[in-house]
């Protein structure tokens, strides 16, 4: 597991914490893009899956700590937790920062797939209770209305005890997908092509802007507009939006931040010889 990295930017501190990794099949990954050419960028197993991480930002703004994304978590009953070998390791990641859980007053998911809001909640005799006591909890409407429908292609991605419980007792606010701002310095908005309503979240501070970009460019691997993945819903929209995102990020050096690298939790794009291709921060 990649130990914390933690770095400044304009008056608030990041700090990129891991969930560890887990296992996923590298065609799921990689969609249509033939395995002899994504295998140059990530090794498979004799399964075929690939490592990939959990990763989730901590952001210190001198007023507030948000925590942007919740990783797994350990509800995931145990035939799932098979599968994917899930390391489950955000809580150390936490510690290892030197934050407690009361202490975050802010959590966003991105959007409600169970590999991004898991922590939300743990389990307590059987019943999921808030992870982050004394948060506010921030994910997309269009999320939870889809992920209720509960719909064949991709039901198994949405547990609802992530997040039911915190909408029930008013702890997690569902918002639409236009640009909005969570608290000051750090904002939210709707960038489609991973599913409809999937997050962007924007933290800016004296004229430096980080960018969470999520599953819409989940890795370095998938920078090439056209590497988009299986899971995508929407993947015309997700080629689109990730050159929509190249036309902004790069010129006004965005710090990008990679959900699911394993070695690169964020850095900077750059366009190289007509190649999308990034510099380590
Ligand atoms: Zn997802």
């Amino acid at each position: 597991m990649m130990s914390n990295q933690t770095i400044t930017l304009g008056d608030f501190e990041l700090t990129a914490l891991s969930d560890g990794t887990y296992v996923g099949d590298g065609g799921a990954f990689f969609g249509v893009v033939p395995k002899v050419l994504w295998q140059r960028k990530v090794k498979p197993d004799d399964m075929n899956r690939i490592k990939v991480s959990c990763n989730a930002v901590l952001v210190r703004t001198g007023k507030h700590t948000v925590l942007i994304e919740a990783g797994i978590g350990n509800k995931l009953p145990e035939k799932t937790k098979s599968f994917f070998l899930p390391e489950l390791k955000l809580m150390e990641s936490l510690a290892a920062s030197g934050t407690r859980r009361e202490e975050i007053d802010v959590v966003i998911n991105s959007h409600l797939h169970f590999d991004h809001c898991g922590w939300n909640t743990i389990y307590e005799n059987g019943v999921a209770v808030p992870n982050f006591p004394n948060a506010k909890y921030y994910a997309p409407k269009g999320e939870w209305e889809h992920g209720s429908l509960q719909l064949e292609r991709d039901r198994v991605s949405y547990i609802s005890d992530n997040y039911d419980p915190l909408i029930r007792t008013g702890q997690m606010q569902l918002l639409g997908g236009e640009l909005q701002e969570i608290i000051p310095g750090i904002s939210v908005q709707a960038w489609p092509g991973h599913t409809r309503n999937m997050w962007a979240v924007f933290v800016r501070s004296a004229g430096k802007t980080a960018c969470y970009i999520s599953d819409l460019i989940p890795t370095t691997w998938h920078l090439e507009p056209t590497w988009v993945m299986a899971y995508d819903l929407f993947p015309l929209e997700a080629i689109e939006n990730r050159k929509k995102y190249y036309e902004r990020a790069i010129p006004e050096q965005w710090l990008t931040m990679f959900t699911h690298d394993p070695d690169v939790p964020w850095a900077y794009i750059m366009r190289q010889d007509g190649k999308i291709s990034f510099q380590r921060v």
